[in-house]
């Protein structure tokens, strides 16, 4: 028997990174730190405070404009691909103004450090590394770099935005884009979702929610008050798990948004008791 090896009722795991695996969005650090490196810092971060101030403001417009119209009247994919065109804008920004400029590896890599992760996840992902269960991210971040530096090990893959670096190893303030969309998590999820067992998805925001309505067991992780109004607004079932709750299939099916406050409890929910996994398993081993 081996004592390491704990019993995960699933063979992967797709987790976001940003206010998932991280406490906070690691976005304004990234700034922040190619600020250091400008001349006329005082304009780069006004300007900077500008393309916050109109990203929130257009996505909080666009989500009062959908849930006050009567709920009949709107699909959620349709709600979600709304925001498409604001992800866009904000990104032509981010590029045209170069915001992202000046960076190097070495400054992406201590961002990935300095990331706080949220309480559990290291412990969690370990368990399931040594479980034999897939780990990927997948993120709408911008750096590569940035997620591969903070996971430190703690994954297998890794699908993001990469940023674009001159002959100088500095970022040119393009990005790559692969991951911007609600959309785009979907398409990346079934394409790699495991082919021979149950994949997880976690996120905890709406670009999240085609995904986690998509898996296998879906999780929504932390309290974001858009994400409680939209699964109030298109009345998506959810299920609370509370500490002492155990994964059931019969329960918690595909297409059930599953309420995690913690890593912790999400592991303690995962992990199988023993004696249930042998009642389980087929009564003829192979012989050899
Ligand atoms: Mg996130």
């Amino acid at each position: 028997m081996n004592y390491g090896v704990k019993n995960y009722p699933i063979s992967k795991l797709i987790a976001d990174f940003d206010g998932t695996v991280t406490q906070k969005d690691t976005i304004s650090p990234l700034v922040l730190t190619a600020a250091e490196n400008r001349s006329n810092q005082d304009q780069f971060l006004t300007q900077w405070e500008q393309v916050v101030q109109w990203y929130v403001s257009q996505q909080e417009s666009n989500v009062k404009k959908w849930l006050s119209a009567p709920e009949s009247a709107n699909h959620l994919i349709d709600f979600l691909e709304s925001f498409k065109p604001i992800e866009e804008e904000s990104l032509r920004r981010v590029t045209q103004q170069q915001f992202l400029r000046g960076l190097t590896k070495h400054d992406l890599k201590q961002l990935g450090r300095n990331a706080l992760k949220r309480e559990g996840v290291a412990n969690m992902l370990k368990g399931l590394q040594a479980s034999a269960v897939e780990i990927e991210i997948l993120s709408a971040n911008w750096s590569k770099t940035l997620i591969q530096s903070a996971m430190d090990g703690l994954c297998d893959q890794i699908r993001t935005n990469h940023l674009v670096f001159d002959d100088f190893g500095k970022s040119t303030g393009e990005i790559r884009q692969n991951v911007t969309s609600a959309q785009d998590k979907l398409s990346f999820f079934e394409k790699y979702r495991s082919k021979t067992g149950k994949t997880l998805y976690i996120g905890d925001s709406i670009t999240d929610f085609l995904a986690i309505l998509s898996a296998d067991i879906g999780v929504l992780i932390g309290d974001n008050y858009v994400t409680r109004q939209v699964i109030d607004y298109f009345e998506i079932p959810t299920v609370s798990i509370t500490s002492n709750e155990k994964y059931n299939p019969e329960i918690h099916r595909p297409g059930i948004i599953l309420l995690v406050d913690s890593w912790l409890d999400l592991e303690n929910f995962l992990i199988q008791n023993r004696d249930i996994m042998m009642e389980n398993r087929p009564c003829h081993l192979p012989s050899f």
